[in-house]
């Protein structure tokens, strides 16, 4: 599969109507038994928390998941993917999860990274600015722990997928299954390099002290504050659209399969 070459300078590639996207989310979390939670709202959009609760009878069956998509505006396979996840309902009973399908949506009705202040919402998490991160961040500041977090997005230079692992305490990876799991359905960026830091066959393990970092990602809150692992996903997306929305799910639905969690 070769890249499309449409991405000169930033992304250029398909748009998505958000609000029907989250339109669709919102009928098929309703159609499979998630509640929903709204933890923010402004203009016509509402910032939505979807939670699906686990079948395991004991409290150490359970694994709390934490999923989000959708926080730069330019990365329209992360509100898809959570849209294709929802729907095919395909999720570990043990599993309980947190499904926030959509971080920035008026982003996505500019085609822009950032929100419409041209805040880069994924940097605001140290010192939130933004009305959007605040209100996530109080919602995430309500929740037990997480045992593990899953950030969705893409990246309009890479040449394949990849994705960044934070585990501080070394458990076990779930990075080479999805890995595994996402070569199947799309490239990986097999690159030596990735945004500057060393990668080897599409995982980048950065060595990162947050409070060295004046500006931190959501990633960066969530191993500080509410788990101890995690994974930033990054679809290429030079790509086509529908290849991209499968990198995302096959990785979820690879780390959620694992018997390690
Ligand atoms: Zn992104």
């Amino acid at each position: 599969m070769q890249k499309l070459g449409k991405n000169l300078g930033s992304y250029l590639g398909e748009t998505i109507n958000i609000r029907a996207v989250l339109r669709d989310v919102e009928t098929a979390a309703q159609q499979h038994g998630w509640t929903s939670e709204i933890f923010h709202a402004s203009g016509e959009f509402k910032w939505l928390a979807l939670h699906r609760k686990s079948e395991a009878m004991s409290k150490e069956q359970r694994a709390r998941i934490y999923i989000s998509a959708g926080i730069h505006g330019d990365e329209p396979a992360g509100p898809l993917a959570a849209l294709k996840l929802l729907q095919e309902n395909n999720w570990p009973p043990d599993a309980e999860i947190f499904f926030l399908p959509c971080l920035n949506p008026v982003g996505f009705t500019l085609n822009k990274r950032e929100n419409a202040d041209g805040i880069d919402l994924n940097r605001d998490y140290r010192n939130p600015q933004a009305a959007e991160t605040r209100a996530h961040i109080a919602w995430l500041e309500r929740q037990l722990k997480f045992d593990l977090y899953l950030c969705l997005h893409e990246d309009w230079e890479s040449h394949g997928f990849y994705l960044y692992e934070q585990n501080p305490d070394s458990k076990i990876s779930l990075a080479e299954k999805m890995i595994e799991a996402v070569q199947k359905v799309c490239p990986i960026d097999l690159s030596a390099i990735i945004e500057e830091r060393a990668a080897q066959n599409g995982i980048v393990r950065p060595n990162i002290s947050p409070q060295e970092r004046p500006l931190w990602p959501e990633a960066l809150w969530l191993i500080t504050q509410k788990s101890r692992q995690g994974y930033t996903l990054e679809a290429p997306s030079d790509f086509p659209l529908n290849t991209r929305v499968a990198a995302l799910a096959a990785a979820v639905n690879a780390a959620l399969a694992s018997q390690f969690l």
